[in-house]
């Protein structure tokens, strides 16, 4: 993986505006990791693909991630600041060495005995789209099927309807464990009222909010240099941000 020019983020966030945010993700990663198949990519465990989003973010923004969330308890906005050593799920030790999706993980719970691999991008984008007003029950039943790769009672095969709900509950927490930075939770803290709650962090969602400032206000600086210069817009995005400014400064002076 590397890191993307202006040109390939600004391209990326244009294929991006009519994309799901499956597609998002692995257009980013497609872009910044041009040696890999897109399948490879799309068969990452969600926690190995997020990881590898969240590294390419500090690439193109730096460590800093700033957000705002709202305190449920008073209601005070509050601003968020981050590092991305902080959303990086697990002890050092265990860092960067998630399990690859394509390894099958195995359980044994009372007399069950469960074969499964680890949700990934194919599996949210199906889950998407099969069935966008799911419940939360209906879309963990739908996953464990797309996931499970073979379930056993007493030695009798067994399908993915026919777990009891606690296996179903085991085999969501070994999935969890193996994979943790595929959900990511920040434990917040009000300053103001000091209620504390957990809330869930999309490095997805959060990176494109910020592409998309970004991308908004690079065509700004192109529009104003190429109006005023007559620049072409490759030669304008091959500049780094600080030297366009160095000239919409003069601009404006
Ligand atoms: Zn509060």
């Amino acid at each position: 993986m590397r890191a993307l020019s202006a040109f390939e983020l600004l391209s990326a966030w244009e294929r991006g505006l009519s994309q799901t945010p499956v597609e998002r993700a692995l257009g980013l990663l497609g872009a910044a990791c041009d040696d890999e198949p897109p399948e490879g990519l799309a068969a990452l465990s969600v926690g190995e693909r997020d990881t590898r989003l969240l590294t390419l973010r500090e690439w193109t923004f730096g460590r800093q991630l700033t957000s705002v969330a709202r305190c449920p308890g008073c209601g005070e906005q509050l601003e968020i600041s981050l590092s991305a050593a902080d959303l990086r799920a697990g002890p050092a030790g265990a860092r960067g060495a998630p399990a690859a999706a394509s390894e099958s993980l195995t359980l044994k719970a009372g007399e069950y005995e469960v074969k499964f691999r680890l949700p990934n991008s194919l599996d949210l984008a199906a889950l998407a789209a099969r069935a966008p007003a799911a419940s939360v029950e209906e879309a963990a039943a739908s996953l464990l099927e797309r996931c499970l790769i073979g379930a056993r009672r007493g030695g009798e095969a067994v399908g993915a309807s026919e777990l009891p709900p606690e296996v179903a509950e085991a085999i969501a927490v070994r999935m969890a464990e193996a994979d943790p930075q595929a959900e990511v939770e920040l434990a917040l803290n009000c300053p103001a009222c000091g209620e504390g709650w957990q809330a869930p962090f999309d490095i997805e969602s959060f990176f494109w909010d910020e592409i998309g400032t970004w991308a908004r206000r690079v065509l700004g600086e192109v529009h104003v240099l190429a109006s005023s210069y007559g620049w072409r817009e490759s030669d304008i995005l091959n500049m780094s941000a600080r030297r366009r400014q160095f000239y919409i400064d003069l601009i404006g002076a």
